[in-house]
């Protein structure tokens, strides 16, 4: 009957949360409704040049403890597998 130390959202709550820190919306828990998001790592500027990576972002809510964690691809440019040269 003890309580478990970490906590995690449901599915549709994870995807919901996930999907507003992509569209860089306000991020309130989906949970308990709390504005008390907190993204590991925070946002950072986009810097001219800055190769675009992937990372494993983390979204823990301050109120209920409950957090969920998705990796954030970097914005490569689209490539069509069948564009590859045949020959050089
Ligand atoms: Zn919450």
């Amino acid at each position: 009957m003890g309580r478990r130390g970490i906590k995690e959202f449901r599915a549709p709550e994870a995807l919901a949360l996930v999907a507003a820190d992509r569209d860089h919306q306000p991020l309130v828990c989906p949970s308990c409704g709390a504005r008390k998001i907190v993204r590991v790592p925070r946002r950072r500027a986009l810097r001219p040049g800055a190769p675009p990576r992937a990372e494993k972002i983390t979204l823990t809510c301050q109120s209920c403890g409950r957090h969920a964690e998705y990796i954030e691809r970097g914005q490569e440019p689209t490539r069509d597998t069948t564009m590859d040269p045949l020959a050089g």
